[in-house]
């Protein structure tokens, strides 16, 4: 059987930020019959005979889009090797329509900002190889585990909802229970991590076991991350209004470093700006983090990856995953 509370959940997600943020030019409705397929191919590998009922709304509304006449010809056939056909039929016309529209994605706003890394962010309009499913990934927030956040769970997760955020890292400041909390009550969307500080910056750990104290030399806490299989994280790493670790330290510490917050809201924009050159320069993997610290700043910049499978798959896809930065990042009041 298809697994269906997680696959009907990722689906919810997928057309909810297909909605608000594509419009449905041709390019954008192959991308989509991509995922029908991928989802068609399920259904003949599990045997199926039929296709599931949660399926066909949008394969039909898909049909009808890319010629009118499609949803009327496949009738109430169901077979999944023959809906198939249909949804080939479909590329075929919408393929058609794409190169006489000469083709012109519409890039999701605020994709490919300058915010993002350098050298490595989106390339707008461009497509994607044909769908692995994405995720709207967030990865440096906090909640009322850590002192200068109220954010409740509840809250936390309703906001997520609200804006169409399938994964986040919670990284309270100097624990880590919150996440372990997180991930218990929701493990679909939460990554455990943690915000510690050490004798000099901050370094966020992603995917952690076990909690790490903090006021360590940062050495040991970027080893200690990696002990327990986690991924090390620079959070605004130049930010010179908050602790952080000066360029030369960054370079030290590299090779113990895995990912660089290349944008933080909170950070001026030259400190942003010089943590993309130091990430660029020592070819570590970016990231947009909101550093939210209440539920209305989560939603306003994240990053789309594709699905993973652990911590190093997720790190080599971090790598060639999209920043997004939209207007209203950074206009929040910080809590
Ligand atoms: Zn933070």
């Amino acid at each position: 059987m298809i697994q269906r509370t997680v696959a009907e959940q990722q689906r919810a997600l997928y057309w909810h930020r297909r909605r608000l943020h594509e419009r449905e030019v041709p390019r954008h409705l192959l991308r989509e019959t991509d995922q029908l397929m991928f989802w068609l191919e399920e259904c003949l590998v599990q045997r199926l005979k039929i296709v599931p009922g949660w399926l066909m709304p949008r394969l039909l509304v898909l049909l009808g889009q890319a010629h009118p006449e499609l949803p009327r010809e496949l009738g109430h056939e169901r077979r999944p090797a023959q809906v198939m056909e249909f949804l080939y039929r479909a590329q075929e016309a919408l393929m058609e329509q794409s190169v006489k529209g000469a083709g012109h994605g519409v890039p999701l706003p605020g994709a490919g900002s300058a915010h993002g890394a350098v050298g490595q962010g989106p390339q707008t309009g461009q497509d994607h190889p044909p769908l692995p499913l994405t995720l709207r990934v967030d990865l440096h927030l906090h909640s009322y585990y850590s002192p200068d956040s109220k954010t409740s769970f509840a809250d936390l997760v309703a906001r997520c909802r609200e804006v169409g955020l399938d994964r986040i890292a919670l990284t309270d400041h100097n624990t880590a229970a919150g996440a372990f909390e997180l991930r218990r009550l929701h493990p679909g969307l939460a990554i455990a991590g943690e915000e510690i500080k050490t004798r000099e910056g901050e370094v966020i750990g992603l995917f952690l076991a076990e909690q790490i104290k903090p006021w360590l030399h940062p050495e040991e806490t970027l080893d200690r991350i990696h002990g327990q299989g986690g991924l090390t994280y620079l959070a605004h790493p130049c930010d010179r209004f908050r602790a952080s670790f000066t360029p030369e330290r960054i370079i030290e510490l590299a090779p113990g470093v895995d990912i660089i917050e290349t944008y933080n809201p909170w950070a001026r924009p030259a400190d942003n700006q010089l943590a993309a050159e130091l990430c660029q320069e020592l070819r570590k993997v970016a990231a947009t983090g909101s550093d939210a610290h209440s539920p209305p700043e989560l939603g306003l910049s994240w990053m789309e990856i594709e699905e993973y499978e652990g911590p190093a798959d997720f790190l080599d896809k971090l790598r060639q995953a999209r920043h997004v930065v939209t207007e209203l990042s950074g206009t929040q009041r910080r809590a």
